[in-house]
């Protein structure tokens, strides 16, 4: 029982992936067109847009729009007096029928995904133990020695790769970049982006060195980087996104220094505030700390940097994560 059912939500993501995307106005006019076909008794029309309509990606929201099942209802007992027409009546009918059925499921399926995903989507802000989990782990933190217990894994990140080292060194940047470089403790916001910074690091690290000796030389240094208290840049520069996982894993020891980072991002913020009453930001984006696009949810200052993260899915758009540099404060938008 359990095999098969998992069996068809296989084929059904699968179908997913073919079939093509369609917006509630085309769906419109493909149902008008059904409707006119039906009460000119043009089968062959109506057979023709059935076809159409089995090759498109109907979502939920599609059905409550565009109420086009209750069109395709009505097919599932078309009858028709002409003898030649019989064959075309019940193809008619067949069609409809597995439309119907499928779209079902697919509402059926987004009504449970909905269910699932509503405690993430409340707006209110919450405690950091509520939205994410916090794993019992009995290292002792990095950096200062400040006392934090666990991780914070946010909801929807998933740190598993069937790896055992792999997964193991996930956790272990993870706890690491969720270290503040003070005595502060990080918001919640911040937790999220430490977590999603941990785990990019180690697929970016995989990526550059997928052999498995490679992979744990290099480990070992980020760690031993990252980990050293008299360097608190580093793990500020990859908070603020000043250096990005995919720098960070190619860098060598010389330049993880604290001296040399500081100096860097100190230019970095000095060349974007020469340059904020520009579009240079806008279009240097990418590489620099892009100051003043937000205002600072605390104090309202501009003087804020902001970089880009996927911490959702991959056709969902990016999260930004803010840092103000009048008051440090950090928050993602
Ligand atoms: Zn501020």
């Amino acid at each position: 029982m359990e095999s098969i059912k998992i069996k068809h939500q296989q084929t059904d993501n699968m179908e997913k992936v073919r079939l093509e995307r369609i917006t509630d106005d085309e769906l419109l006019d493909l149902k008008k067109a059904l409707e006119k076909k039906k009460d000119s008794e043009d089968f062959y029309g109506i057979l023709s847009v059935l076809k159409v309509l089995t090759h498109k990606q109907i979502t939920l929201e599609h059905l409550q729009n565009t109420k086009i099942g209750k069109t395709i209802s009505s097919l599932t007992k078309i009858e028709v007096k002409g003898k030649d027409s019989d064959n075309e009546a019940q193809n008619i009918r067949q069609q409809a029928e597995s439309l119907i059925e499928r779209w079902r499921k697919v509402s059926k399926m987004e009504k449970n995904k909905k269910i699932e995903q509503k405690p993430e989507s409340k707006p209110e802000p919450k405690p950091a133990q509520a939205q994410g989990i916090v794993t019992d782990s009995n290292h002792s933190s990095a950096g200062n020695g400040s006392a934090r217990q666990g991780l914070f894994i946010p909801l929807g990140l998933k740190i598993h790769t069937g790896t055992g080292y792999r997964d193991a060194m996930i956790k272990k940047f993870i706890e690491l970049m969720q270290v503040p470089p003070d005595e502060d403790n990080y918001n919640e916001d911040q937790l999220d982006c430490a977590a999603h910074l941990g785990n990019n690091i180690e697929k970016e690290l995989f990526n550059k060195f997928p052999n498995i000796k490679e992979y744990q030389d290099k480990a070992r240094s980020l760690v031993f980087n990252l980990k050293d208290s008299r360097n608190p840049e580093l793990r500020v520069s990859l908070m603020q996104g000043i250096l990005n996982p995919t720098q960070l894993v190619t860098m060598d020891p010389k330049e993880m220094a604290s001296s040399q980072l500081k100096e860097q991002r100190d230019k970095i913020i000095k060349d974007n505030l020469n340059s904020r009453r520009t579009d240079w930001h806008l279009e240097n984006a990418a590489a620099k700390g892009n100051v003043g696009f937000f205002t600072c949810r605390k104090c309202k200052s501009k003087n804020t940097t902001y970089f880009q993260m996927q911490t959702r899915g991959a056709d969902e758009p990016m999260t930004n994560f803010v840092t103000c540099l009048d008051c440090k404060n950090q928050f993602k938008c």
